[in-house]
């Protein structure tokens, strides 16, 4: 069975996240198929979508794993579930959500999975840990690495994080 690397992007801002993303990071590598490579730092982030939430706590883990990318997608669906996930207005607060920002070189445009995620390159707080653990990372479609996206977003004048910590 062939492995890939594939980046998952953690969010999320009600209840004890960093304990939260601290399990989740645990339960993913104590699976046969998944093993952990590198974690990002963790960072705090100002709130998108629906006013009048609390700030977010948002990381990025690299993995390989055989899983393939929709059985991936149930998967990770599960573990939001069981931290508390409920599905209220989109963008709304929640306990967890774990996204599949890169699987290997793998392009997928389904109704259920977009890989790489859609937003990828337009979101600081995924590009900062994104080039925590792998800054030249590169975009099947568009070729340029996650430094270079990062880059472009800080010319449009969105400001870079503040130093993350360690989880
Ligand atoms: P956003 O996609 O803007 O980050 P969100 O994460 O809040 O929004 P969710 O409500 O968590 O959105 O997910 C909505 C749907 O997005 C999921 O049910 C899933 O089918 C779909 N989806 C598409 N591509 C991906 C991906 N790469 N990773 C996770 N979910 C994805
Ligand atoms: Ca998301
Ligand atoms: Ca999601």
């Amino acid at each position: 069975m062939g492995l890939s690397r594939v980046h998952i992007a953690l969010g999320g801002n009600l209840g004890d996240v960093k304990q939260t993303f601290i399990q989740v990071r645990s339960e993913l590598n104590a699976l046969a198929e998944v093993k952990l490579l590198k974690s990002s730092k963790l960072y705090q982030t100002p709130p998108v979508g629906p006013a009048g939430q609390p700030d977010y706590l948002n990381a990025v883990i690299e993995i390989e794993t055989s899983t393939k990318p929709d059985t991936l997608l149930t998967l990770l669906h599960r573990i939001e579930d069981a931290h508390g996930r409920t599905r209220a207005a989109r963008w709304a607060a929640r306990t967890l959500d774990l996204d599949i920002l890169t699987y290997g070189d793998i392009q997928i445009d389904s109704e259920a999975l977009t890989i790489p995620h859609l937003m990828i390159g337009e979101r600081m707080f995924v590009l900062c840990p994104l080039c925590d653990v792998d800054p030249n990372w590169q975009h099947p479609l568009l070729k340029v690495t996650a430094t270079q996206m990062r880059n472009q977003l800080i010319a449009k004048g969105v400001p870079l994080l503040p130093e993350g910590e360690r989880w």
